[in-house]
C-alpha cells in the first residue's frame, strides 16, 4: 500500500554523541508514531524506524508488529532531514 510519510512532530529521545547514535520520535500526520534510529557520522542516516504501536499500522492495518515501516527507509529519512532542518 502506498505511504507517504509527512512528519508532523519530531521529538528527540536519546542520544549518545560518542557513538554518534540518536534516537527520535516522530509522529506521522495520520498520527502513527515511530521510533527512528539514527546515525550521525557526519551525516545524518537511518537505520531502523520502529513503529509505537499507538494506532494500527497506517500499510498494513495490524496492530501489532510488522515490517512496514523498515520498507520505507528513504523516503522516512528524506522528512527527516527535511524537518531536522526547520
Ligand atoms: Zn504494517
Amino acid at each position: 500500500m502506498a505511504f507517504n510519510p509527512v512528519i508532523f512532530d519530531l521529538q528527540p529521545s536519546d542520544k549518545n554523541e560518542k557513538e554518534g547514535l540518536y534516537q527520535y520520535i516522530a509522529t506521522f500526520s495520520d498520527q502513527s508514531k515511530c521510533r527512528l534510529f539514527l546515525t550521525k557520522k557526519p551525516d545524518w542516516k537511518l537505520a531502523h524506524a520502529n513503529r509505537l504501536l499507538n494506532i494500527p499500522c497506517p500499510m498494513c492495518r495490524k496492530d501489532y508488529y510488522c515490517k512496514c515501516m523498515e520498507k520505507h527507509l528513504p523516503a522516512i529519512e528524506a522528512e527527516f532531514l527535511q524537518k531536522i532542518e526547520e
